[in-house]
């Protein structure tokens, strides 16, 4: 990012929100500050790419409130490559891993967004894992490292990485359990917190399902377990949020479980479930829920497409992003568990038969 005068203004605000507590303003305070950023970060994406401008050059300079802001459709980086920074300082771009015969989104980062990604993921985790680095068991095969494109399944695990140390890896090139490694894993760090981290599907399919038809005994209860990814797969096989950490606390004595919702067009600003079951808004990033038909914005409670706002990317326009996925915030300030802010819960994808019919959506899971 050239250091022009938007660049510097929103810098400032960007130090100011990091310096925050994450979960410790009030809605009203924290929408005040991400919103003077944003439409810092709105006027650097009007200058810096032209397909941004091509798309708002006509949208206010300055915004009251969440609902007054542009967004894009998740599926535009899969369409285009958005770019606000010049090839040269392409510091490292991430695809996203879509289903198989999908296009992948392509997502351009540079330098300063990839390490502002980072700090936010870290200023983020650290709320629910703590600064001490803990052994670490990773619920994948080692293989996803291996590709040379990085996929953002393989960018999920090397960002969740840096949070643990000695990684295991619990399931086998073929996905199998490797129960001699998990084996050795909780027999080393008996007693001792530790890190589990993977994607959802995978931590049910080859973790869950493999431990109870296998009937080992996995002692888990020193455990913090992150898990993301779609839940998709698992509403298709009646798997609630509920189900899946009954049934891993009823086989390992897990209670320390955390979903969160992040994307790769978003990569750093992830919404963390809390004790209470809700995922957060971060002191960086916020939510918007809207109508599938009108693209309205809807009261709290009600069911629509989740637009995710994010402080971090200045090399691409992804501050704001309409999602295709399906979700209701719960409340702000109020929950349960005593953090401020917005927080919701996920519904799932938008249902294929809404949008059957526009050709340019034939096809999406
Ligand atoms: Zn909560």
């Amino acid at each position: 990012m050239t250091m022009d005068s938007t660049s510097s203004n929103y810098q400032s605000c960007f130090t100011e929100l990091l310096a925050q507590p994450v979960y410790g303003m009030s809605q009203q305070e924290k929408s005040k500050k991400l919103l003077a950023l944003m439409a810092h970060l709105h006027q650097h994406h009007l200058t810096h790419c032209s397909a941004y401008a091509r798309l708002f050059s006509q949208a206010p300079p300055a915004f009251s409130c969440y609902d007054e802001l542009p967004y894009l459709a998740v599926r535009l980086f899969k369409l285009q490559r958005l770019a606000s920074i010049a090839d040269s300082e392409v510091f490292r771009e991430l695809r996203s891993s879509g289903t198989t015969g999908q296009t992948p989104a392509r997502v351009i980062l540079d330098k300063a967004t990839s390490a502002r990604q980072s700090k936010a993921l870290v200023t983020i985790m650290q709320q629910f894992i703590g600064k001490q680095r803990l052994p670490m068991l990773i619920i994948d095969s080692p293989d996803v490292l291996a590709s040379p494109d990085l996929s953002a399944r393989a960018a999920g695990i090397q960002g969740m990485a840096f949070f643990g140390r000695k990684p295991s890896y619990a399931l086998n090139t073929d996905m199998t359990l490797n129960t001699q490694a998990v084996r050795e894993f909780t027999e080393r760090h008996k007693g001792e917190p530790v890190l589990l981290f993977g994607f959802t599907f995978m931590v049910w399919l080859h973790f869950v399902k493999a431990i109870e038809r296998s009937g080992i005994n996995v002692d888990l209860s020193q455990g913090i377990l992150i898990h993301s990814g779609g839940w998709k797969k698992l509403v298709d096989q009646q798997v609630t949020n509920g189900v899946f950490k009954n049934s891993l606390t009823s086989l390992t004595g897990l209670t320390r479980i955390h979903n969160f919702y992040g994307m790769a067009e978003q990569v750093g600003s992830v919404f963390v479930e809390c004790e209470k079951g809700h995922l957060h808004a971060p002191s960086l990033a916020d939510v918007v829920v809207r109508c599938p038909y009108t693209l309205r914005p809807l009261p709290h409670g009600e069911t629509g497409l989740i637009q995710v706002l994010s402080a971090l990317p200045t090399s691409y326009p992804g501050f704001s992003i309409l999602t295709e996925d399906m979700g209701a915030i719960i409340g702000e300030d109020d929950c349960g568990c005593g953090r401020k802010g917005r927080y919701f819960t996920l519904a799932g994808r938008l249902p294929k038969t809404e949008i059957r019919g526009c050709s340019d959506t034939a096809g999406v899971a």
